[in-house]
């Protein structure tokens, strides 16, 4: 039985795009129906495989943004202008196209909706687009955790769900953003990249024992894993999903990482 459910999960199948919608700057939701799509938890990411016409194939991994039991099983993609796969997929695909897929995908990465302990989420750019389930989830079966979120994105132009994530801070989720390139006038809210100062002032504190989330590049998910632990939170109760670049200074506080 396990491993029928194990095999099903790894095996491609199609997925028809029934909308491809702009979501932020850059950036567009592929909701799509996946017929005998069993769900998935809050977090899981999916393998997305594009074959050519001369049989060249390319696969890239994406978070679900949809929470379970939507409709639709939607990703949300941002366009790397170098990329190859991700242009494809924001630029190209309509509905009614077919593209392969296979998963859910991760057991590490996810938050359990019957958890009712404190949920810190940390977001840089579209390493909030797990969180969009997990929060969309939250909503769904009325949990009583209390959660934060903290994202950092360029500019307004670039917060992704934004519509979305008001409707959460109005029913009691904190939602902070912080701006690093551009700030309307007015603006409150932090400015600049996180540093671990903004990290302390915005997540729970550790004495409440959160269950930790941090998605975005890996230099982000770094500084960030470095500034949680500094102000205490144990590194066990730390997830990190990371991607991107992986150039650049690393430091290990000591926090297992998923990479992205
Ligand atoms: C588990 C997992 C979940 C993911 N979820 C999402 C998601 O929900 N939405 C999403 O848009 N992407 C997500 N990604 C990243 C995605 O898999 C691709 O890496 C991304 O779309 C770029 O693919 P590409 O073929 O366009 O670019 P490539 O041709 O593969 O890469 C172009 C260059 O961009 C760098 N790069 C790759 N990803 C990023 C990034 N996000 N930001 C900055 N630089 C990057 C690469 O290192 C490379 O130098 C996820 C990755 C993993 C492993």
């Amino acid at each position: 039985m396990a491993r029928a459910a194990v095999r099903g999960r790894l095996t491609w199948r199609l997925a028809t795009v029934a909308a491809n919608a702009p979501e932020a700057r850059g950036v567009r939701r592929l909701a799509l129906r996946i017929d005998g799509w069993d769900g998935h938890l809050p977090g899981q990411h999916v393998d997305v495989r594009l074959t050519a016409p001369d049989g060249y194939q390319a696969q890239r991994s994406y978070s679900v943004a949809s929470a379970p039991g939507n409709a639709t099983v939607d990703l949300v993609v941002q366009r790397l202008d170098d990329g190859e796969v991700s242009p494809y997929l924001t630029d190209v695909l309509r509905a009614g196209d077919q593209l392969e897929l296979r998963g859910p995908i991760g057991g590490y990465f996810v938050w359990d909706a019957r958890d009712d302990a404190p949920v810190q989420l940390v977001a840089g750019g579209s390493g909030v687009v797990p969180f969009l389930s997990m929060l969309d989830h939250h909503a769904a079966t009325g949990s009583g955790a209390p959660v934060r979120l903290l994202y950092s994105a360029r500019t307004p132009a670039d917060v992704i769900g934004h519509a979305r994530l008001q409707q959460h801070e109005a029913r009691g989720i904190g939602v902070t953003i912080a701006l690093t390139r551009e700030w309307p006038p007015g603006w409150t809210g932090p400015c600049g990249r996180l540093t671990p100062q903004t990290v302390r002032d915005h997540v729970w504190p550790a004495r409440r024992e959160p269950r930790v989330f941090v998605c975005g590049t890996t230099g982000f998910a770094e500084a960030v894993a470095d500034g949680l632990v500094a102000s205490g939170h144990a590194p066990a109760a730390v997830r990190i999903e990371r991607f991107g670049d992986a150039r650049g200074a690393r430091h290990d506080p000591g926090v297992p990482t998923a990479r992205r």
